[in-house]
């Protein structure tokens, strides 16, 4: 195995392949070589587990996933590192590379097709063009995984941890916590990667609830949830009102059967609040989606 986090060796292996980094696909490649095997453990690879890695790159993590857990599949959307893995991989039997965008895949069947009989985790040093519809469809999709383990941008670690009522959190933080228990592990400075990003990075995870809570129409919830925090510096009244397109005294026959004051700002609202105003919702509107 190529030490792949030496950039002089990561140099002449992408020169050898012709391969050109690309901005568009968030490729920054991890350098630091203490960062991978932390996620590889906190990420729960070992016997008796299978790992999704989406975007492996030139397989730093990959490399460290295979050597703890019992199966690896990483995903890649750039069909030029496709061969650049098969020569840095190429001693491990337990991995499969597909060439695909995650967002198109039918992770569930995947995850039935590769994982029989192993508790599947999910870890990722993610593009971050696309981390907030990644994260999204990991959680909507309510795939039997057990953690999602992820290298995100500082901004969106602190938004996606951010505690209900708080000033970070918004409708994706929302999300987050309605499927899952979200922490920050550990920071990871610009200068871990190469090319270097603009930004520093932390390390999350997000442990998957077994049960989420208590919503009469899930699809319901979150349109509301979208719908007030895109209007989230206003009152609630007027966030509800304007996002639901339903007139102030319905809106406000609702929040009073929610048990809100109407003066409260959407981001204010902890996840009691948010479901009770779902319920309030249906009860207070002919409401038949
Ligand atoms: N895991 C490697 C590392 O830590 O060095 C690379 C991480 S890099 C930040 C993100 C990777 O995701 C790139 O290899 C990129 O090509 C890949 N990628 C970007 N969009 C993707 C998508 N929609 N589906 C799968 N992989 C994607």
């Amino acid at each position: 195995m190529q030490n792949l986090h030496d950039p002089a060796v990561i140099k002449s292996l992408l020169a050898r392949h012709g391969f050109t980094f690309s901005k568009k696909l968030g490729q920054n490649f991890l350098i630091n070589p203490t960062v991978c095997p932390r996620i590889a453990e906190l990420g729960n690879a070992r016997e008796g587990s299978g790992i999704i890695e989406i975007g492996p790159g030139i397989g730093v993590l990959t490399n460290e996933l295979c050597k703890c857990a019992d199966k690896v599949v990483a995903i890649e959307l750039d069909s030029r590192l496709i061969p650049i893995l098969g020569e840095t991989l190429s001693e491990h039997r337990n991995l499969k590379v597909v060439n695909a965008d995650v967002l198109d895949l039918d992770l569930r069947r995947l995850i039935a097709e590769e994982f029989e009989g192993l508790e599947v985790s999910v870890c990722a040093n993610l593009p971050y063009y696309i981390t907030s519809p990644i994260i999204m469809k990991l959680l909507e999709d309510r795939l039997p995984i057990r953690t999602i383990t992820t290298m995100v941008q500082r901004e969106a670690a602190a938004r996606l941890c951010a505690p209900l009522g708080s000033r970070e959190a918004g409708a994706v933080t929302v999300a987050v916590e309605f499927y899952s228990e979200a922490k920050k592990l550990f920071d990871v400075s610009r200068g871990s990667f190469m090319p270097s990003p603009q930004v520093d990075s932390s390390v999350i995870q997000l442990s998957i609830r077994e049960n989420t809570p208590d919503v009469p129409n899930e699809a319901l919830f979150f349109r509301i949830v979208r719908g007030i925090f895109t209007l989230r510096r206003k009152t609630i009244l007027n966030a509800l009102s304007g996002s639901m397109g339903i007139d102030k005294p319905t809106a406000s026959r609702v929040l009073e059967r929610a048990g809100i004051e109407p003066v409260r700002r959407p981001e204010e609202l902890d996840m009691s609040k948010l479901t009770a105003l779902c319920r309030a919702y249906i009860a207070e509107t002919v409401c038949l989606d």
